[in-house]
């Protein structure tokens, strides 16, 4: 325990305190630490952080920091409050080791956020015996140092992204930077409205805002009309990923409302299990599943008519012409006009409606790759999954900064491990 004391006070020195003294608990579960101020050291007041005379002492408290060999480890002290002119008032003092307001020691902190990004909260606190609570204290304080400390300079494109968190429509607008070189999550908003995306240009402030060249979104009209008003400049792309994807939900509507008036009017099931075989590209199925697509194709029906119309459409991202990319998307949509498959139809209305956001990822020379957009979304989706447990929105916030903001951290007094 001595040769403990004299690792600590060596490696991992505060200038005024001094660890003193160390000792098993008396049930022997947890080792606790005495600190003490060093000799001749003056007391900090945590308002105004200059040295201020000294008014009395607190009761002892136990501040938890990072276990060693299995044990708990608690530093021991009394806080001392100050007689502070300059606050004109009595505040107690500031320690390096904590904020103040948590129990927790900063470095035990970090330790625990560390692990938190790698494991789920609720792994984190069975492998080092502390609670959920304490876990999210531990992500919370990092991350609210990260975003008081991060850089957000120059930003040139931004992709902004809704994902539904909870059943009953519950959304976060996201707002990743995708720039060539950077790609993080910059913004978290509640709901997926006017005001809560305004909510991120506020945050970055109109200068930053002027000079974002690209923006990626999906056709979510509060969307578009905000990126209307706060990036006039930017070339507003219509993300290939969402457009993707809006396909799929189309044609998988169809199959299913064909599905089931099959089996109403007791036709043979050939739709079934076939979900799939549909939706995922035809190079990424296994030989037996692309037999069994190719059977399905000979039957006359919407579904097959809506797949085909699906696959035709990944034609327009070959192109590498503006104009030629026009006019086969003009000519698609035309074809889908005349199919009277309701779904599709309407996806074709929403694509001619914005024709002119679409062709700009031909404009932007594909500079932009959908891939940066769904990849983000897809690790997004995953730290959801991880989160069971995240009740609220606050913690599933502050979970998607911590893995996807790359924000700064706290530097440790002592790296650990
Ligand atoms: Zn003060």
């Amino acid at each position: 325990m001595l040769q403990l004391i004299t690792i600590l006070n060596r490696c991992h020195r505060f200038p005024r305190f001094v660890y003193q003294q160390a000792r098993f608990s008396s049930d022997h579960k947890s080792i606790e630490i005495d600190v003490r101020p060093r000799k001749g050291s003056k007391a900090i007041c945590s308002r105004c952080h200059q040295a201020a005379p000294g008014y009395d002492q607190l009761p002892e408290r136990r501040f938890e920091f990072i276990p060693f060999w299995g044990f708990l480890v608690f530093l021991l002290y009394s806080m001392r409050r100050v007689d502070c002119r300059r606050c004109q008032a009595v505040v107690v003092e500031e320690v390096p080791w904590a904020d103040g307001k948590r129990t927790l020691t900063k470095a035990y902190m970090l330790f625990l956020a560390g692990w938190a990004r790698r494991l789920s909260w609720k792994e984190t606190a069975e492998a080092f015996r502390t609670s959920w609570d304490k876990v999210f204290d531990a992500v919370e304080h990092v991350v609210t140092w990260g975003l008081e400390h991060r850089v957000l300079g120059q930003i040139d494109a931004i992709g902004v992204d809704e994902i539904q968190y909870a059943k009953g429509h519950k959304y976060l607008t996201l707002v990743y930077q995708i720039d060539l070189d950077v790609t993080r999550l910059l913004w978290v908003g509640k709901e997926r409205t006017i005001e809560s995306f305004q909510g991120f240009f506020t945050v970055i402030g109109e200068e930053i805002a002027s000079k974002i060249v690209f923006v990626c979104s999906d056709m979510w009209e509060p969307y578009l009309k905000v990126i209307r008003e706060k990036c006039s400049e930017a070339l507003h792309i219509l993300d290939r990923f969402h457009i993707v994807a809006k396909m799929n939900k189309a044609l998988d509507e169809v199959r299913a409302g064909e599905a089931r008036r099959m089996a109403h009017e007791g036709l043979a099931p050939v739709l079934k299990k076939s979900r799939w075989l549909l939706l995922k590209r035809e190079e990424n199925l296994k030989t037996d599943q692309r037999f069994r697509l190719r059977d399905l194709l000979r039957y006359n029906l919407k579904t097959v008519r809506a797949y085909l119309l699906k696959e035709a459409f990944q034609q327009l991202w070959d192109y590498d012409s503006p104009t030629w990319a026009a006019k086969f998307l003009d000519e698609w949509c035309r074809h889908v006009m005349r199919s009277r498959i309701e779904p599709m139809k309407k996806i074709a209305r929403s694509l001619r409606q914005h024709r002119e956001l679409i062709l700009n990822y031909f404009r932007a020379q594909k500079l932009l790759s959908s891939g940066v957009v769904e990849g983000l979304n897809n690790k997004a989706k995953v730290t959801m999954r991880k989160s069971y447990g995240f009740r609220t929105f606050r913690a599933l916030e502050l979970a998607l900064y911590h893995s996807l903001g790359k924000l700064p951290e706290p530097e440790s007094t002592h790296e650990f491990f």
